[in-house]
């Protein structure tokens, strides 16, 4: 099965793009991942990138594309893959679509995980973080013992610039702004499909294994 897996930031989708694709026996292929092997490796595609990150600078889409391109023709990735980080807009999408062809087959399912903004920023702005150990809490799900004190170390907990509730708005209109395009392009090919991404994880999980086997039918 080769599946597409998008959600906005803290709907939990690296969590379940490792659950979903071990469930489905395919790889999971994560930019970040195709990133930092080529990087590690040293590849030509991995030097070039690594200017560009090194700069500060987004890895431009040719960039992208050429590493996604080399990472889905391995032998792993021929009866199926799910794919994390890309494509992030029409035109990737579009490459990508022309790309599968060039192999003979083509996207089976991309699926949407849906968690409204109020539930993101709930999950995301109750992070703290111990400015002595790293280690992160959350007021509501893993509250330290006491308030404001890491349990593991004794540090100072505190919120991060990522973690305010500004910034995350922010964020998440930024990706309704990118991924809508992106949606309504699978969309009107017919293979979206919508996963409910609040509650717990394994229960996310169960939801978008169900919504798969009905794309499958
Ligand atoms: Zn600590």
């Amino acid at each position: 099965m080769r599946v597409v897996l998008v959600g906005p930031p803290g709907a939990g989708k690296g969590t379940q793009a490792q659950f979903i694709a071990s469930h489905l026996s395919i790889p999971k292929i994560s930019t970040g991942d195709i990133f930092r092997a080529n990087v590690s490796g040293g590849t030509e595609l991995g030097k070039l990138a690594k200017e560009y990150m090194d700069r500060g600078d987004l890895v431009p889409d040719e960039v992208t594309v050429a590493m996604v391109r080399d990472r889905l023709s391995h032998d792993d990735a021929q009866e199926g893959f799910l794919l994390d980080g890309f494509p992030r807009n029409v035109p990737q999408a579009e490459v990508l679509k022309k790309m599968l062809a060039e192999f003979g087959t083509s996207l089976d399912v991309v699926l949407n995980l849906v968690v409204d903004d109020d539930e993101v920023v709930r999950r995301l702005a109750g992070r703290r973080t111990c400015r002595s150990c790293g280690k992160v809490w959350h007021v509501l799900f893993d509250p330290p013992a006491v308030e404001g004190v890491c349990d593991a170390c004794g540090g100072e907990l505190f919120q991060r610039d990522d973690d305010r509730e500004e910034t995350i708005r922010h964020r998440l209109e930024v990706y309704q702004e990118q991924t809508a395009p992106l949606i309504s392009f699978y969309a009107d090919e017919g293979i979206v499909q919508g996963v409910d991404a609040t509650g717990p994880v394994e229960e996310v999980t169960q939801r978008a294994m169900a919504a798969l086997r009905r794309f499958a039918e």
